[in-house]
């Protein structure tokens, strides 16, 4: 089983630590466009407020640290940016270089954050 997981904070992070608990041997990848994973979203205004001082004291893992612990190839600075669902898979832009690459999986969970219209 094959699981690839976009957006790697509140939901991302919770389904990627959820199913390894679940599966030992699935292969989990976690992909995020931005630079951190698994931070505290809801600490945000403590921190613009100055009540938090440190930001790494927002960070509960990092991409090493979730390997670590969870065996989860976590992809940071990349975003995905085309799904192929017939296919099953996604098109992934490496934000740094701009380069372009495919992944596949067998399920794939978007936990990019959503908004109502
Ligand atoms: C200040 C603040 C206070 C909050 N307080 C509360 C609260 O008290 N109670 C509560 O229930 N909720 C609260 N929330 C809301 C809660 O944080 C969100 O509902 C939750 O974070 C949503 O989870 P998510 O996994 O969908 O998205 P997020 O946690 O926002 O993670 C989405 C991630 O997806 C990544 N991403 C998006 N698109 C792509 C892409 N195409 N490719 C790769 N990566 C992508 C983003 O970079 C981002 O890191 C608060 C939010 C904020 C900002």
């Amino acid at each position: 089983m094959k699981v690839v997981i976009v957006g790697g904070v509140a939901g991302g992070a919770t389904t990627a630590a959820r199913l390894r608990r679940l599966d030992e041997k699935a292969q989990i990848i976690m992909i995020d466009k931005g630079n951190h994973i698994s931070f505290a979203n809801c600490g945000l205004p403590y921190y613009v407020g100055d009540v938090i001082k440190d930001k790494k004291d927002l960070l509960l893992q990092t991409p090493k640290s979730f390997y670590d612990r969870f065996n989860i190839d976590v992809r940071v600075r990349e975003e995905v940016i085309k799904i192929d669902k017939e296919k099953k898979k996604i098109l992934i832009k490496k934000l740094e270089t701009k380069e372009e690459y495919e992944e596949t999986y067998d399920k794939l969970v978007l936990s990019t954050r959503s908004r109502t219209n």
